[in-house]
């Protein structure tokens, strides 16, 4: 069964982790539009000028921009089986695209899940987040620091330097929430009209317990190995 999985939910509700684990666990591609944003930010290359003033704002960067790379994307061949897209869609025009783009294939999305997490417990969350410069392994200073030096990667040696991403300071933090109010949770119920939503609560459980219930949702064993 070809899995087509959106995920939904705010800037820090833990749906990226979902993600990884849900495309190791069926063996799909893991599709982050943040990830490709910052990926060509890193790299300065044209698309990464283009974007570099929404990410740093924590604002959207605009939706043709933003459809054209998830379209070239999905037309890549490992997207044949299906895909876990984390991130995207993030406004009812991108939602309306996936869906022209998926029936342009005689496709659908099979399910978009939700992770609900209270603004609160975002901005305490994402203040606290850090990656590593090096591996790009995700730290959260309160809930699951470095063993050591909290400037330190301490995964598999790896000793590189922990940095604060510049779109989770506190102020860009308050900026996203307000963009994912206004602009993405209508995206919710235009899932639940076409009858795919899935709600999974994000918070006051690990992200094994998380999994489990989105698994359970699925109804679909997953293929590959159980991260
Ligand atoms: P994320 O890592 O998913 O929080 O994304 C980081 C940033 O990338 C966002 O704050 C936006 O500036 C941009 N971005 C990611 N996905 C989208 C999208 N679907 N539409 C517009 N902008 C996006």
């Amino acid at each position: 069964m070809a899995l087509k999985i959106i995920m939904l939910g705010a800037p820090g509700a833990g749906k990226g982790t979902q993600a990884k684990r849900l495309a190791l666990a069926y063996g799909l591609p893991h599709i982050s539009t943040g990830d490709i944003f910052r990926a060509h930010l890193n790299r300065a290359t044209h698309l990464g000028k283009q974007v570099q003033q929404y990410l740093e704002a924590g604002r959207l960067v605009p939706d043709d921009l933003t459809c054209e790379i998830v379209a070239d994307r999905l037309k890549e061949s490992d997207c044949a089986n299906g895909f876990i897209l984390d991130g995207f869609p993030r406004s009812t025009p991108q939602a309306e695209m996936l869906r022209n783009h998926l029936a342009g294939r005689g496709e659908s999305v099979s399910a978009a899940i939700n992770v609900e997490v209270p603004d609160s417990e975002i901005v305490e969350r994402l203040t606290a987040r850090r990656t590593c410069s090096l591996c790009g392994t995700i730290f959260n200073l309160k809930f699951d620091p470095p063993s050591g030096d909290a400037t330190q990667c301490d995964r598999n040696g790896c000793g590189g330097r922990l940095i604060r991403r510049k779109d989770d300071e506190e102020v860009t933090i308050r900026e996203r929430l307000r963009v994912y109010h206004e602009t993405t949770e209508p995206v919710i119920g235009y899932y639940e009209k076409l009858g795919v939503l899935r709600t999974v609560s994000g918070a006051g459980a690990t992200p094994e317990e998380i999994f489990a219930k989105i698994e359970s949702m699925l109804g679909a064993p997953a293929k590959g190995p159980q991260p």
